[in-house]
């Protein structure tokens, strides 16, 4: 008896402490009798519990955490396994820091190298690092384009996703019911010729080396698109959730096909030119891409946030930018983009909707988010 109490008791305070943090605004309003408007406005941003599902940071800085703050938004930085910047372990220590520095505001998501992808035991020390980084408190894992683009097995052929010696990993990680995040592949300009592409075409023709157009040795789109399928159909349990709209940016419905058919498969959002460049050509087919697939879309921004000698300039680009993503979202106001899309409208979506986008998705996509003390 006494234990069943205890026991009771235990699970009362495991209850409270892991409640989930989105505030129901349906609730709090019905408190204050008010009647509830369907729509939230610019001046809600404030109020309401955002979270951005993808960031990077790469300094032991705070400016940018602290406008988190004063945005009323949480934050999940990502670990990659990238060749260039700073290394792996180092973003890594920075994670370990500010989830310390700023817990419940800040989480993380770990990763795992593949500099020594050849040996036998790889899929046993990949394991091993997840293991420890979960241990750490990393709530997802990420799997970055180098697999898919640069990453080479013994013969020399690249490693796609689906490759088998990453069936152990991706078990593993399913049977622990960790998420793994993925950017696999390109968006499918990168395959085109520059008089075709619509927003890339600056970056593309700064950077030939990463225009796939131009180096037909390297695995074709239509590749990452069918390994990605493949793999999650060996991973049925695997929760996914695959970030710059699943690289099927170019098109709502091949997106929703996907998610019609891999229940696991979330995206983030962390593509928004594509999304203003969609709400401009059809604003209510994304409107009702947004209202159908509410369940399965995370607010995300790719932000990589680095050293700054002007901390205010940078907080005010910071909350500008996330204002004017919040605006597309919550409003129909006509906006303009600098990426050569002009005059596109927002979205205008349901608060139930905008919640689910900025908090809920994430807390039910990422179980290992707790509360903001
Ligand atoms: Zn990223």
């Amino acid at each position: 008896m006494r234990n069943v109490r205890k026991f009771s008791c235990l699970q009362l305070l495991t209850f409270l402490l892991f409640l989930p943090s989105c505030i129901d605004t349906r609730k709090a309003s019905t408190v204050t009798k008010t009647p509830e408007p369907l729509y939230y406005s610019a001046r809600d941003f404030d109020s309401v519990d955002k979270f951005d599902t993808h960031v990077h940071l790469n300094t032991y800085d705070t400016p940018y955490i602290q406008q988190a703050i004063a945005d009323n938004i949480r934050l999940l930085d990502i670990v990659d396994d990238r060749p260039f910047g700073i290394p792996m372990a180092e973003q890594e220590n920075i994670a370990l820091q500010q989830v310390k520095a700023f817990p419940g505001r800040v989480v993380f998501a770990t990763t795992f190298a593949t500099n020594n992808y050849n040996n036998d035991n790889w899929s046993e020390e990949a394991i091993a690092k997840i293991k420890l980084a979960v241990s750490n408190g990393a709530i997802a894992v990420k799997i970055w384009k180098n697999v898919g683009m640069d990453l080479k097995d013994r013969n020399g052929n690249f490693v796609m996703i689906d490759n088998p010696k990453l069936d152990p990993v991706l078990a593993y990680m399913a049977k622990n019911h960790i998420p793994l995040i993925a950017h696999l592949g390109e968006p499918r300009e990168c395959w085109m010729p520059l008089d075709q592409m619509v927003l890339h075409k600056g970056y593309y023709s700064q950077h030939p080396e990463y225009h796939m157009y131009l180096h037909p040795e390297y695995p074709s789109y239509e590749s990452h698109v069918k390994a990605r399928d493949h793999m999650l159909e060996k991973h049925p349990d695997l929760k996914f959730i695959n970030a710059h709209l699943g690289s099927l940016e170019w098109s709502l419905d091949e997106l929703a096909k996907r998610l019609d058919k891999y229940p696991n498969m979330a995206v983030d959002l962390a593509r928004m030119p594509e999304l203003f460049l969609h709400a401009k050509n059809d604003w209510e087919k994304t409107r009702n891409f947004f209202i159908e697939y509410q369940d399965r879309l995370l607010y995300a921004t790719d932000v990589q946030v680095a050293q700054t000698s002007d901390p205010l300039a940078m907080k005010k680009s910071v909350h500008n930018s996330r204002l004017r993503y919040w605006t597309f979202f919550t409003t129909d106001e006509k906006m303009n983009d600098s990426n050569g899309i002009g005059e596109f409208k927002g979205l205008k979506l349901p608060r139930e909707v905008v919640d689910k986008i900025y908090c809920k998705n994430a807390e039910s996509w990422f179980p290992g988010i707790v509360k903001d003390n």
